[in-house]
């Protein structure tokens, strides 16, 4: 904390993230008597405001879009006292107690305990046509949105393990998928390339070596129509644009699957003792009993997309929220406890004199 920094209060729980893990976690630790504090981030409501609609989030047999099903859970946990706010969390000090919680914006707040629902991103070639087609037409969520393009050709961006079972998952719906992977070699395991090329065999997949994407078409209202693409023979084409030996083409596609990865967010928790994987995801306990969402640091509790680099559903996230508001709910019972044990007892109270 610096001099700059702002002192705005204490909170008992403060939750990082307004995704599904963490307004699951608002909504339970609100009905706990926890008073949770959640931070937005930079992108509130999390990755299901992405998505138009939500088929397989139980509960609703016609589906429901997933802005609506945030802004529902939003409502809910706000009835139950949860407090959603503006703000990044850049940063959690725990080498004392209470811990300490800096702002992007230099606010500094204090809190007993930490939920981390800050979730991941699903990494993007950053290219044009992204930004208006997310959502429509262009997704990073096979399992979520595959079923909307029943018969249509669908191209699988990636050349890693997620970009194979994408596209291997894909054939159950499009005419043709193609894989679109920027070098000659695939960095998927065998396993996972085997089963793409009995695919292959079959003609349910196409494979586009050397070949990178650089420009999706379409409009919100029609989806994805094709795109631009380029070749080059030795690879990684948009690092040559200018060589003779790039080509240029258009390819007409009615859907785009991004497979290039994911990038927890929880780098405020560098320094805190919290350990993560070799690619950036929160090692929580796991296991059959209770405290299944602990972190290293006691107070510190993970849950959704930032823990989970597997399943990345909205029920699994919704569930690990729903466990971590638990979990911080009998770390705080405990640290009570501890505390109201530790006061020092009252001074017995004087003889009341009978003169
Ligand atoms: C396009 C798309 C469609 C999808 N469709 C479906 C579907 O149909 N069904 C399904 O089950 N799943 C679907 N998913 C997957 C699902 O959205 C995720 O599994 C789920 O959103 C994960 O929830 P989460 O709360 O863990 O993380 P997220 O939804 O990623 O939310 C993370 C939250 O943390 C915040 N945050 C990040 N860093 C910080 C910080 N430093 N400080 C404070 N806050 C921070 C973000 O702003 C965000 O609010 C889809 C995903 C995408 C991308």
């Amino acid at each position: 904390m610096t001099e700059d920094d702002a002192f705005v209060e204490h909170r008992k729980l403060i939750v990082a993230g307004s995704g599904i893990s963490g307004l699951s976690a608002a909504i339970y630790a609100g009905r706990s008597n926890n008073e949770p504090l959640v931070f937005e981030g930079d992108e509130p409501g999390g990755q299901l405001t992405l998505t138009t609609e939500v088929e397989n989030y139980p509960g609703f047999p016609e589906g429901i879009s997933g802005p609506e099903l945030i802004q529902n859970m939003k409502t809910q946990a706000e009835r139950f006292g949860a407090e959603i706010d503006h703000g990044i969390v850049e940063d959690v000090d725990a080498s004392d107690r209470p811990f300490t919680v800096t702002m992007k914006n230099g606010d500094v707040y204090t809190a007993d305990a930490v939920i981390a629902a800050s979730g991941a991103s699903a990494r993007t070639l950053e290219i044009p046509g992204e930004d208006d087609l997310m959502g429509y037409g262009l997704s990073t969520c096979a399992t979520c949105d595959g079923a909307f393009f029943r018969d249509e050709k669908i191209l699988v961006v990636g050349g890693g393990d997620a970009a194979m079972e994408e596209a291997s998952f894909l054939t159950k719906f499009a005419s043709t998928v193609y894989i679109a992977h920027r070098r000659e070699e695939f960095r998927a395991e065998d396993y996972w390339i085997d089963r793409v090329m009995e695919k292959v065999d079959k003609g349910e997949i196409e494979i586009m070596r050397n070949t990178e994407v650089t420009e999706l078409h379409g409009t919100p209202e029609e989806g994805v129509d094709h795109v631009t693409m380029v070749r080059h023979p030795e690879g990684h084409p948009t690092e040559k644009l200018d060589d003779s030996e790039t080509e240029t083409f258009e390819f007409d596609v009615g859907a785009v699957f991004y497979a290039i990865g994911h990038t927890p967010n929880a780098d405020y928790l560098e320094g805190t003792g919290v350990r993560r994987d070799e690619e950036g995801y929160v090692l929580a306990k796991g296991g059959r009993d209770g405290g299944q969402t602990a972190t290293d640091v006691p107070g510190i509790f993970a849950a959704g997309d930032v823990v989970d680099h597997h399943y990345q559903q909205a029920a699994t996230a919704g569930g690990d929220g729903v466990k971590a508001a638990l979990d911080a709910d009998d770390y705080l019972e405990d640290l009570e406890r501890e505390e109201a044990a530790s006061e020092p007892e009252p001074e017995p109270a004087a003889a009341e004199s009978d003169d």
